[in-house]
């Protein structure tokens, strides 16, 4: 535990009796110290793949309540400090680099350096990017191996949605491959709350971690008749390429099999015809923003790992910039961007000021939707252009580089606080602000996910009613995220289940891409090594529990959120079949007043959520 006001810090040991891993340890400290705390999980150094994920617990900025956030491959380096969690406390008066290295000695060098971050932000490869190389330069010499860095950027000192960014090291050699703990702003929390703009560590400690391949190989072959590896391939073939649909990787698979579930020019595409999505679909994501991807990064095979030994390859590259589904989709179709020189643009623009690129990307969409409807004018807004979303003359390649020039000079207004802009305090609390003083809801047009009095977050990319649940962690995968229709109560125990699930994976430190393995197996492994599968499990139960405590939901204040949910029920039906007498009856109930029918479903849901979560008692 580093004090950041003073550089002093003291270790404290944990017995594996009542804390299991970084979550609950995390939560617990947050609730006494309101800490941050970054920690591996029990398998950090294992074999098992997926098992070094750095991950990050907290009070999040912008959600206004307790946070999980993880970053691939950045727990393998953290293994070699030689402790398992670190938490930050107090804040220092300037902005510092934490350094953490244990070389060849017991102790742990612990230094709080103070760096003119501004001015690094703006130089050289500029944000998040030029601050590791210069991090990078002062500290590197001074590791025998090769170190990892987390980072921030400007967003996480000018709003509360600035992500962590780390990228693996091999031999002195900085790579392209950007992780991100971006979902919370926890950056934001490092930065304002403890001063800290970038951690260094790495250090030579070795630990018994488990290596037994046979041992492994015997557990996997009892359970599903495969070794470790080939079950691993195939869990993870998504990731990596999926021969049924010819693409690899969140953006390949997504894009190629949504159909007329795309979601585009920030969700208008709900209110269009099934027909007009799929031509959407169609003519400007598969045979062009697809196959773009496909020819320059499936075909050529540039993907890389987190950092740590996986055979899902799910970092899929061109050059310097790397694709993912989320960040491709929200500052892709969802600005009205359909080509992927124009997306590499914003994307790269927004990740190296440091965004949560999710979040980030769902405010550009409703500020050029806001700008497009005329709501609010260039001038109030610090950008010199309007969108082009008309879909009649779109010009795929023009119309999306403009698109993707006013996403970057929005970017630039929200940190220089341009026009009206000021974000510092989040996206909600400045449209109750503008919307009061506009007399029009500014935030009617804004898909997010209300949390308390201000907590705010843009939803996973799914069109689907499990991403708009009323859950206390929302904006990754503590919920259920199928197409099918579940009715609301059964969604809600869903969610909660699945919750449990993810945190399973998250307190053993795992990354959810080897869930279809290691959510089963690993706490049987609990046992079999440290012979506490059942206080494990009843931990993760305690654990969702006490989020769920905290869960202060708030129904939703958008009226394109209730649109969203209802647009989908409407699709289940009419496109997709589904002619359940429930989905009918939930249809009427819209149909007759949509906003008593949303907040319902919304209630019906939480009901679910709460029978489950509160079951442990
Ligand atoms: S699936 Fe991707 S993020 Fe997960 S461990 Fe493998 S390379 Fe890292």
């Amino acid at each position: 535990m580093v004090d950041t006001a003073t550089g002093f810090y003291r270790t404290r040991k944990y017995g594996l009796d009542r804390y299991f891993g970084p979550v609950d340890l995390g939560i617990h400290l947050t609730t006494e110290y309101r800490s941050l705390n970054f920690g591996v999980g029990i398998f950090a150094g294992s074999i098992f793949p997926g098992s070094n994920r750095l991950v990050v617990t907290g009070f999040s900025p912008c959600w206004q309540g307790y946070y999980v956030s993880s970053m691939g491959g950045a727990g393998l380096v953290f293994d070699n400090l030689g402790i398992n969690m670190l938490s930050l406390v107090g804040k220092t008066p300037v902005p510092s680099v934490l350094f953490l290295n244990r070389n060849h000695g017991e102790e742990i060098e612990v230094e709080v350096v103070p760096v003119a971050v501004e001015e690094i932000w703006r130089e050289g490869r500029t944000g998040v990017y030029s601050l590791t190389d210069a991090v990078y330069e002062k500290f590197g010499a001074r590791y025998p191996n090769d170190p990892r860095i987390l980072v921030t950027g400007p967003a996480a000192m000018h709003t509360d949605m600035g992500g962590i960014m780390s990228v693996p090291i091999t031999k002195g050699k900085i790579s392209y491959v950007d992780t991100w703990a971006g979902r919370g702003g926890f950056g934001s929390a490092m930065v304002r709350d403890h001063g800290i703009v970038a951690i260094i560590y790495g250090g030579t400690m070795v630990n018994e971690d488990f290596r037994d391949r046979t041992v492994a190989d015997e557990w996997f072959r009892n359970k599903y008749d495969m070794r470790l590896m080939q079950k691993d391939l195939e869990a993870t073939s998504k990731y990596r390429y999926d021969e049924k649909v010819g693409t690899g990787g969140t953006l390949g698979v997504n894009y190629a099999t949504m159909g007329g579930r795309i979601l585009a020019f920030n969700y208008r595409t709900i209110f269009w015809t099934e027909e007009a999505r799929q031509t959407l679909h169609q003519e400007f994501v598969v045979k062009h923003y697809l196959r773009q991807f496909n020819e320059e990064t499936i075909v050529p095979k540039q993907q890389a790992t987190c950092g740590e030994p996986c055979m899902a390859v799910c970092k899929k590259m061109n050059g310097i910039y790397k694709k993912d589904y989320e960040p491709y989709q929200t500052m892709g179709p969802l600005c009205g961007i359909f080509d992927q020189r124009a997306a590499e643009k914003l994307n790269h623009h927004c990740d190296a000021m440091g965004f949560d690129a999710i979040s980030g990307g769902g405010v550009l969409a409703w500020l050029m939707d806001l700008l497009d409807a005329k709501l609010l004018t260039p001038e109030e807004l610090g950008v010199t252009r309007l969108p082009r979303w008309d879909m009649a003359k779109f010009d795929l390649v023009a119309d999306s580089l403009h698109n993707a020039e006013l996403g970057c000079e929005l970017i630039d207004a929200i940190l220089e606080l341009r026009g009206i802009l000021d974000f510092r305090e989040g996206v909600r609390k400045w449209s109750r602000l503008h919307s009061h003083e506009k007399g029009v809801a500014l935030h009617d047009r804004l898909v997010y996910i209300a949390f308390s009095r201000r907590g705010w977050m843009v939803p996973n990319q799914y069109w689907v009613a499990g991403a708009l649940a009323p859950m206390s962690i929302m904006g990754k995968y503590y919920m259920v995220y199928s197409n099918d229709f579940i009715p609301p109560r059964e969604l809600g125990r869903k969610c909660a289940e699945r919750m449990k699930k993810e945190l399973i994976l998250d307190n053993l430190g795992i990354c959810r891409f080897h869930r279809g393995w290691a959510e089963e197996l690993l706490p049987e492994v609990m046992g079999t090594l440290y012979n506490c599968t059942e206080q494990f499990l009843r931990a993760i139960d305690v654990l969702a529990s006490r989020l769920h405590s905290r869960n202060c939901p708030v129904f939703w204040e958008s009226e394109r959120n209730v649109d969203y949910l209802h647009t989908f029920l409407q699709r289940k039906q009419a496109v997709d079949g589904d002619l359940s007498p429930e989905l009918a009856a939930w249809l009427e109930k819209f149909a007759m007043n949509k906003v008593e029918a949303g907040r319902d479903f919304w209630y019906e849901t939480l009901k679910g959520i709460d029978e489950r979560l509160r079951e442990f008692f």
